[in-house]
C-alpha cells in the first residue's frame, strides 16, 4: 500500500467503492465518473503507479488482471456486444491516479477512439 494513494485506500476497503468483482488480487468498481453507460475499473489491490512501471516480475498479475477485466465484461452482460479497456498511463496518456487501473467501458457503440 502506497501512501496517499486513492486506489490503494479503496483496495483496503478504507474508502468505500461500488465494487462489482473481487478476488485476492483484484478489485473491480464503477467510475465515480463514468463516461460510458457501463464504467468500471480493474485494479491490482498491489500498488503499482503505472503500466510503465511494470516488471518482468508483474508479468502474471498483469495477466491476471487482464483476464479478470474480461470475466467481469462478462459477469456484467456487456461482453457479446464488445467493450472497449484503457490504461491511461501518465501526464500525456491522461492519467490522474497513479495507481494501475484498468477502464473497462461499454454499454453502447463507443465511436473513434480518439476524440480530437
Ligand atoms: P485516469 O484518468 O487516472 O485514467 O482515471 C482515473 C479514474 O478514476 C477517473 O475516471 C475518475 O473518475 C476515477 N476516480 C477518481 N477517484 C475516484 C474515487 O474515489 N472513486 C471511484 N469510484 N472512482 C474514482
Ligand atoms: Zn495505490
Amino acid at each position: 500500500m502506497s501512501d496517499n494513494c486513492i486506489f490503494c485506500k479503496i483496495a483496503a476497503g478504507t474508502i468505500p467503492c461500488g465494487k462489482v468483482y473481487e478476488d485476492d488480487q483484484v478489485l473491480a468498481f464503477r467510475d465515480i465518473h463514468p463516461q460510458a453507460p457501463v464504467h468500471v475499473l480493474v485494479i491490482p489491490k498491489r500498488h503499482i503507479a503505472t503500466l510503465d512501471d511494470v516488471q518482468e516480475v508483474d508479468r502474471a498479475d498483469m495477466g491476471h488482471l487482464l483476464e479478470r477485466t474480461t470475466h467481469v465484461a462478462r459477469l456484467l452482460g456487456v461482453a457479446e456486444d464488445g467493450y472497449r479497456v484503457i490504461v491511461n498511463t501518465r501526464k500525456h496518456g491522461g492519467q490522474e491516479v497513479y495507481h494501475i487501473h484498468v477502464h473497462l467501458m461499454a454499454g453502447k457503440p463507443l465511436g473513434p477512439m480518439l476524440s480530437r
